[in-house]
């Protein structure tokens, strides 16, 4: 056989597209969904101060069992519930689809929603199934929904709550329902939690097929990659088999346990957030030519006339969004913005006021 890459890189993965992120230098970055504020110096001296003891040459805590105790306060996790850490949320929905695939296996998704569940099966290769959400008011279809259910039987359902990118919360009674019918387990991903004022995280005792997902991303944390899921010891002592021993690293282990000791500062950021979203949200319901959606996460989905177009002409001057545009029908003309910090908010507002 000829040594050629497509001959040896599996069909799949050739079809796929790398997951693309703009370079952001010398921009306003309201792309990611990223926290826009940094700490006080006096923090980052605190922190600087656990650096420099923390051993690199030794192998991390596997376990991570400081870090562990701390999540659980902060998240408010149940007693008799477990943890399992990934590198990012992303690692952990990449180590569901591995212990949950199998012949016939299928992974269900309400669609638009967070693109990796659907590149992760396909790097896996499990069988992914999108059910289109509502139109205009992205609720679940639950007609469709249960439907898919009965037909799929799946594995696995992903439910994003809030959802990424339409910012939504999904109604209590419908996601009941989707857990109930699931031969499989239900993860609920609540990377927007800190945004948000519902959790399906105190319900965890009561359906034995339903797992939490929770990251410190959004909070203020993307950098240093720390998701977790949560559920019953049963599931999570399978689901730990897949993880690497060693995938959270040294330097998030003491970094993110020093921060969640200061969890009342990113109490306030949320704080400061959750009113310039509302304020955004405000004012660009204002304007004209414009759809706007809102949000219970750190970001606004809206649609104008020609999506691409004004993506690009916002970086031509310096603004970067999320252009959603093409990912789904029920996005068309659609882009995503992350609230900023207000000085940012207000940059984007005027620069999009201009181009409408
Ligand atoms: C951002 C996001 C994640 C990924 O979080 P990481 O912990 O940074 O990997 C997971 N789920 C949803 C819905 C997200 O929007």
């Amino acid at each position: 056989m000829s040594k050629s890459i497509t001959n040896w890189i599996r069909p799949e993965i050739q079809q796929l597209s790398a997951y693309y992120v703009p370079d952001s230098s010398n921009v306003i970055k309201l792309d990611a969904m990223e926290n826009p504020y940094g700490w006080d110096a006096v923090i980052i001296e605190e922190w600087l101060k656990i650096l420099q003891t923390t051993a690199l040459n030794r192998y991390p805590d596997s376990s991570a069992r400081k870090l562990k105790s701390l999540l659980r306060t902060v998240m408010q996790v149940p007693e008799r519930m477990e943890m399992v850490l990934g590198n990012g949320s992303d690692e952990l929905i990449q180590m569901l689809i591995l212990a949950l695939n199998g012949p016939r296996r299928v992974l269900l998704v309400p669609e638009p929603s967070f693109i990796m569940y659907r590149h992760l099966a396909q790097v896996v290769g499990m069988k992914y199934v999108g059910v289109p959400l509502q139109e205009n008011s992205f609720t679940l279809d639950m007609y469709a929904m249960l439907e898919a259910i009965e037909t799929y039987q799946p594995a696995l359902v992903f439910l994003a709550y809030p959802n990424n990118p339409t910012g939504n919360l999904f109604a209590t009674e419908d996601i009941e329902a989707v857990i109930e019918t699931t031969p499989g387990v239900v993860v609920i991903d609540e990377a927007y939690a800190p945004f948000s004022n519902r959790t399906f995280m105190s319900r965890l005792e009561q359906y034995p097929n339903l797992l939490m997902m929770r990251t410190v991303s959004k909070l203020g944390l993307a950098g240093l990659r720390l998701g977790l899921l949560v559920g019953s010891p049963n599931w999570l002592e399978q689901i730990e088999k897949v993880r690497q021993p060693y995938n959270i690293n040294v330097l998030t282990q003491v970094s993110v346990a020093f921060a969640l000791r200061h969890y009342t500062m990113f109490k306030e950021q949320i704080q400061r957030i959750k009113g310039d979203r509302d304020i955004l949200l405000d004012q660009l319901s204002a304007l004209k030519n414009i759809q706007v959606w809102s949000s219970q996460a750190n970001f606004i989905l809206f649609r104008v006339a020609d999506a691409q177009a004004i993506s690009k002409q916002l970086q031509e001057k310096g603004i970067l969004i999320k252009c959603v545009h093409g990912r789904h029908p029920l996005l068309e003309d659609c882009l995503q913005v992350t609230i900023g910090t207000s000085k940012e908010n207000q940059a984007f507002l005027q620069a999009l006021k201009q181009l409408l």
